[in-house]
C-alpha cells in the first residue's frame, strides 16, 4: 500500500502514476488517483494494478492538472473492488482523501455520522474519516487543516493520509500515525509519498513526518508542521537524500 501526491507547477499525473509504480513493492490490491486541473477534480480507481488504472484513466478522462493524489490499497475494511478503492469523497463531493492504515473506531463514528444524515458508498473505514472531516469542518466552521486535526483526534488507529478540498485548491493536508509519510520539498512545489523513491529524481530535500504529526503543504508558502494532539509547531527537519 502506498501514497503519492504532488502540488506545484508540473504535470502531476505522470509524477503520481510513476510514483505509484515505484511503491508497488509494498504490495496492494487496488489503485486510484484524483487530479485537479484548476476547475475540475477528476478521479479514477480500480481493483487491480497501477497499469490497469493507467489504462482506465487515460481512456476516460484527460489527465491534465498540477495537483494530484494517488493511492495503492491493501484492503483492511471492505473487499478489494472498485468502490472500496481510494480516493474516497465526502458527501458534498468537496473533500477527497487517500489513506493507508486503519481507523479502528470507524464503526461508532460511522453510526454517529449516519444518524446525522451522512450516507456511505463503500465499506471502508476511510470513507468514514473523510466524512468526519467534512462534518467537523461544517460544524466548527474551521479550515481544512484544523478540521483534519480535530477529526484525527477523535480517531483510534493508524494512518498516512492526504486530503484535498476542491474549494481550496492550493493545498493538501497530510498526516501520519503509524504509516510512513515523506514530503519532498522543491521550488514552489511539494511531493508526498510513502517513501522518497517517487520524488528523488525531482528533489533531494525530504522531510519525514514523525508519528502524530501533520502538515499543510501549499505552493508559494512555507510548510508548517504541527503535532496533531496538541497543535504545537514542529521545526521541519529537512534531510538531504543520497542517490
Ligand atoms: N483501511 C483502508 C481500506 O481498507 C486503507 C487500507 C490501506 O492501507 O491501503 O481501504
Amino acid at each position: 500500500c502506498g501514497i503519492v501526491g504532488y502540488i506545484g507547477h508540473r504535470d502531476a499525473y505522470p509524477i503520481v502514476l510513476n510514483g505509484l509504480k515505484r511503491l508497488e513493492y509494498r504490495g496492494y490490491d487496488s489503485a486510484g488517483i484524483a487530479i485537479y486541473d484548476g476547475t475540475d477534480l477528476k478521479f479514477s480507481k480500480t481493483k487491480g494494478k497501477v497499469a490497469d488504472l493507467e489504462a482506465k484513466l487515460e481512456s476516460e478522462v484527460s489527465t491534465n492538472g498540477t495537483i494530484a493524489i494517488g493511492h495503492t490499497r491493501w484492503a483492511t475494511h471492505g473487499v478489494p473492488n472498485d468502490v472500496n478503492s481510494h480516493p474516497h469523497f465526502s458527501n458534498s463531493g468537496d473533500l477527497v482523501i487517500i489513506h493507508n492504515g486503519i481507523i479502528e473506531n470507524y464503526q461508532p463514528l460511522k453510526t454517529e455520522l449516519m444518524n446525522r444524515g451522512f450516507t456511505f458508498q463503500s465499506d471502508t473505514d476511510t470513507e468514514v474519516l473523510v466524512n468526519l472531516i467534512e462534518d467537523v469542518k461544517t460544524k466548527e466552521k474551521v479550515k481544512l487543516g484544523k478540521a483534519v486535526q480535530i477529526a484525527l483526534n477523535q480517531t483510534i488507529g493508524a494512518y498516512a493520509i492526504a486530503v484535498f478540498d476542491r474549494n481550496k485548491p492550493n493545498e493538501i493536508v497530510v498526516a501520519r500515525l503509524g504509516s510512513p509519510l515523506a514530503i519532498g520539498v522543491g521550488e514552489n512545489e511539494f511531493f508526498i509519498a510513502s517513501d522518497a523513491s517517487p520524488f528523488i529524481e525531482f528533489t533531494k530535500e525530504a522531510i519525514y513526518l514523525e508519528d502524530g504529526e501533520m502538515a499543510v503543504v501549499r505552493t508559494h508558502k512555507d510548510m508548517k508542521i504541527r503535532k496533531i494532539h496538541d497543535d504545537s509547531l514542529v521545526d521541519p527537519y529537512i534531510q538531504e537524500l543520497q542517490m
